[in-house]
């Protein structure tokens, strides 16, 4: 679960000052944005805040090992109602509550409740669906506004792929999920999530399909990243390119898909053909950091280096974590600029000027090396 929402709503920001939360270190946080703007590095926008590694199920592919006896426990509601309002008040606009299974975490309603207090632009929820029951999706809808996004893991159009990943069942527990949302008016909400691999891509088609019959407002697909327990599994692999090309010849034929997937659809491989465009920026880490449960803060989504990591961040707050971070993360903007010059595979490469060597952060995932081309340059080219 790795995708990044973006929103904007009608809701005033409400920005409180540091100094009403941690009025020791005001001075810290004042010079935090300074300090950014010397390294060259972007104020952070989204934070993505794993409240749990405990799951109710063990999919094949989940890139944090969730679900397993040894996965990191629920984060401390004191400790995430702090860092909700700490990156709120650091200008913060948006959060993403993901897991493990979010719905396991026994406060998880009251963290939102409080994300929606702090007035964020946009606030989103990863979830399996499964765990949904009437009461908790009036409680979401109480909660209702237009930045919030809630995310429902999909992967299949059928029961057999999408149990295939995640166990007998899950499906028509997810769709349970889905229904309990949509009957109460949450379905312009919902986004199905869908992780692309070799035995579901050309079932992307069906699934917006299934999408518009559940009143659902997306579907949103990402290549399978070969990390966590992804990398230890034989049975699931990403698709082929040629896989890529039947779905894009299919786009071109089938009128139906092509209106859906305007309407509704979100394909990396997809947009990069209906949308050729040079790459305008590099990495967005610093941007877009991760939190652990275990208060681990990471540059990104997908880059867990530990070289490249902050410990301790429920103990020592978000700006101590932030300002240690500045130059690490500062030399990683140093290692992205420079990333795609120093790709061997990339020189006289006619995608350079869109791909510059794809996602530093996904190639960290899939390859642990910054320097290396990230794991849909196949599909890239053939795409291209
Ligand atoms: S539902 Fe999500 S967090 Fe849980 S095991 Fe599956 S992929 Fe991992
Ligand atoms: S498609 Fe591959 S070789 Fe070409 S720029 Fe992208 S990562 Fe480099």
């Amino acid at each position: 679960m790795y995708f990044c929402n973006s929103f904007a709503d009608g809701v005033a920001r409400h920005t409180p000052t540091v100094s009403i939360l941690y009025s020791s270190t005001t001075m810290t946080s004042l010079d935090l944005p300074e300090l950014l703007r010397q390294e060259g590095l972007c104020h952070p926008v989204t934070l993505t805040l794993a409240v749990t590694g405990q799951c109710n199920l063990n999919c094949s592919h989940c890139w944090v090992g969730a679900g397993a006896p040894a996965s990191l426990p629920h984060l401390p509601s004191p400790a995430a109602l702090a860092i909700i309002h700490e990156f709120a008040a650091l200008g913060g606009r948006s959060i993403r509550f993901t897991g493990g299974e979010l719905l396991l975490h026994p406060q998880w309603l009251t963290l939102l409740t409080s994300a929606r207090q702090s007035r964020y632009d946009s606030i989103s929820l990863q979830s399996n669906g499964i765990l949904f029951t009437e009461k908790s999706a009036i409680a979401l809808r109480e909660l209702d506004f237009s930045g919030i996004s809630i995310q429902i893991s999909l992967d299949g159009a059928t029961a057999a792929s999408h149990d295939l990943v995640r166990g007998k069942g899950a499906f028509s527990k997810a769709l349970r999920g889905i229904s309990m949302l949509t009957n109460v008016g949450l379905g312009p909400r919902v986004t199905i999530f869908l992780t692309e691999m070799r035995h579901n891509l050309e079932e992307i088609p069906d699934l917006l399909e299934l999408a518009e019959a559940l009143g659902v407002a997306a579907v949103v697909t990402g290549a399978l990243v070969r990390c966590g327990r992804a990398s230890e599994q034989s049975r699931i692999s990403p698709p082929d390119p040629e896989q890529y090309l039947r779905l894009l010849d299919r786009l071109a034929n089938d009128q139906p898909f092509r209106r859906r997937y305007e309407e509704m659809g979100t394909t990396a491989a997809v947009e990069w053909r209906m949308n050729p465009t040079a790459r305008q920026e590099c990495c967005t880490f610093m941007k877009n950091p991760y939190l652990s449960p275990d208060g681990v803060l990471y540059p990104c989504t997908l880059c867990h280096a530990k070289d490249f990591s902050v410990s301790e961040v429920f103990k020592n707050g978000l700006v101590a974590a932030f300002r240690e971070a500045v130059p690490l993360w500062s030399s990683l903007m140093q290692i992205s600029r420079h990333r795609s010059k120093a790709l061997p595979e990339c020189q006289n490469c006619p995608e350079q000027a869109a791909c510059a060597g794809g996602c530093m952060g996904r190639a960290w995932g899939s390859h642990g090396n910054l320097l290396t081309a990230d794991d849909r340059c196949e599909v890239r080219k053939a795409v291209g």
